[in-house]
């Protein structure tokens, strides 16, 4: 048993507390120093010093063993022109002396911050990195990727290459690839990717769940098993919990790009909440749509700087209703990826069949839930009670990009996070890493200043839509622990819940919004156990 006193224990809006009694994995109690100190017989006692303590922190959405694999490629997300970009991979073959026989992959390049040609690299670009060493890198979003000519012709890409599922290999004049691909032919490279061994995952998760614990994340929705994967997947996260190695709570999204998968999986051993207290069986996750970036999500009319186009539905209406029934009627959550107007619609569409009038108790959700001009989109969520996973980080990229891409109207109908707390909406705070960082404090510092962490603009975007700092901590506590049915048990520092909670060395409630980012953890604890502390 262990008394923490002279704190400033967050307990919700406006209502603090100074003192919180922990006994094995539980809180005991929680209240004023005196009333604690009367009631507490043991002998361990920490002074929080007046520091500010929250629950630990859940991110609804990541990939978090794609992330572990990616902080150990080379670095591209800070590159800010065409000739880095090629500079800098030039540099990393001829440090590593790589062969025809390697292969280059790494993820995070945007063209929309290239400062010399603002356009997406082809083959010919990376062609002057090598012809010889086949180089594969992923656009930011992970929806996008460029190939050199030497990679196209390793993964057997040429004029004729069909796609199973949507998506495209992009083609100049003469009908020859340009090296661009998008949506299912990004897969397809992927898949043939050199695989990590399984003891190679655990390490990479092991050191990662460490700095997660850092930086004050307790518990995660993670979305690794996938397609053909999902069985292996499953297995080492399952391998790390009965070895007692996970610090991290983790909740399970089964990602079925390809629906062919679904059917295996429901009708194998795993059920909807099957598992332990540190690992569980999730919603299945699938797919409408891409991103506002690679101007593949979905949308209703043209995109405001490519008039033609109007993104890309990766499945039609029919086989999504399929999918999400099939899931639904198997007893599980869904959460789809829906970024434009056209793909949220068309999930929602989807939802209703399934659910045909019944409530949402299975809690169905959209994942980004970005582009909701006009009013109806928010007002159907509402109305079915239909979860929402939203990721004001993105604010951080998109900033720069979304009046080009939408147009004045819509872009002021995109990431309407205040509108939709509103209305009563359910709404977690994710990060969806790799794509970006899963650094919590950046996504609060974006939810509640709605501008840039590194160059804010002037004028920050919509910000009417700004969150409050009370709104967000909940939308990464409590919210999160919605999304996975245990509200009751964690999300809130309450008697009786799961001592998961972090010490902050600075009180994020009263710190100049801008410095909201900057916030460190002294302390981190998992299920009553201190996994992390702060070196002095
Ligand atoms: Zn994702």
């Amino acid at each position: 048993m262990r008394l923490f006193k002279n704190g400033k224990i967050y307990m919700e809006r406006n209502q603090f507390t100074e003192s919180m009694i922990v006994e094995d994995n539980r809180i005991m109690k929680v209240g004023a120093n005196e009333e604690c100190a009367a009631k507490y017989t043991g002998t361990e006692v920490v002074d929080l010093e007046g520091k500010t303590v929250l629950p630990g922190l859940i991110d609804t959405h990541l990939h978090f063993l794609m992330t572990a694999e990616y902080l150990s490629l080379l670095p591209i997300t800070d590159v800010t022109s065409m000739s880095e970009l090629i500079q800098r991979t030039t540099r990393y073959i001829e440090e590593n002396g790589l062969t025809s026989e390697d292969i280059v992959y790494t993820e995070g390049w945007n063209h929309t911050q290239f400062t010399d040609e603002n356009r997406l690299p082809t083959r010919e670009d990376l062609d002057k990195i090598s012809t010889i060493v086949p180089i594969a890198l992923v656009r930011v979003d992970r929806h996008m990727m460029s190939l050199n000519t030497a990679a196209l012709h390793r993964f057997n890409i040429h004029k004729d290459t069909e796609l199973e599922v949507g998506g495209e290999i992009q083609k100049d004049v003469n009908g020859n690839p340009t090296g661009v691909l998008t949506e299912g032919a990004v897969d397809l490279v992927r898949s043939q990717l050199p695989v990590k061994t399984v003891s190679e995952k655990k390490a990479l998760l092991m050191d990662t769940m460490r700095l997660a614990n850092s930086l004050g994340l307790t518990s995660m929705h993670t979305n690794d098993a996938k397609d053909e994967n999902i069985f292996d997947t499953l297995k080492i996260y399952e391998d790390l919990d009965a070895d007692g190695q996970l610090t991290i709570r983790f909740y399970q999204q089964i990602w079925f790009n390809n629906g062919k998968y679904m059917p295996d999986f429901l009708n194998s051993s795993y059920a909807f909440h099957q598992g332990t207290a540190w690992n569980k069986i999730g919603p299945v996750k699938l797919f409408i749509d891409g991103t506002l970036g690679s101007r593949t999500a979905a949308l209703r009319e043209p995109y405001a700087d490519d008039p033609d186009n109007k993104g890309i539905l990766t499945k039609s209406q029919e086989a999504l209703n399929q999918e999400v029934a099939m899931a639904v009627d198997n007893g599980y959550q869904v959460i789809i990826h829906g970024i434009g107007d056209r793909g949220i619609e068309t999930i929602l569409n989807a939802f209703d069949q399934a659910l045909d009038g019944k409530p949402n108790d299975l809690r169905l959700g959209v994942n980004h839930m970005q582009l909701t001009s006009g009013v109806d989109l928010i007002d159907r969520v509402a109305e079915k009670g239909y979860l929402t996973y939203v990721q004001p980080i993105f604010i951080d990229d998109d900033l720069p990009i979304v009046y080009d891409r939408m147009g004045t109207e819509r872009a002021e109908g995109s990431y309407l996070f205040k509108s939709m707390k509103n209305k009563g909406i359910h709404q977690s705070f994710s990060s969806d890493a790799p794509i970006v960082s899963f650094n919590p404090f950046y996504n609060i510092q974006c939810a509640v200043t709605r501008n840039r962490l590194e160059h804010p603009a002037e004028q920050p975007y919509l910000s009417e839509e700004a969150m409050d700092i009370y709104e967000a901590i909940d939308a990464y506590t409590y919210e999160g622990a919605y999304a996975s049915f245990e509200e009751n048990e964690k999300g809130r520092l309450k008697e009786g819940f799961l001592a998961d909670f972090i010490i902050l060395e600075q009180d994020i409630f009263t710190v100049a919004k801008e410095k909201i980012k900057d916030t460190t953890v002294v302390s981190t604890y998992v299920n009553g156990k201190e996994v992390y502390k702060k070196e002095n």
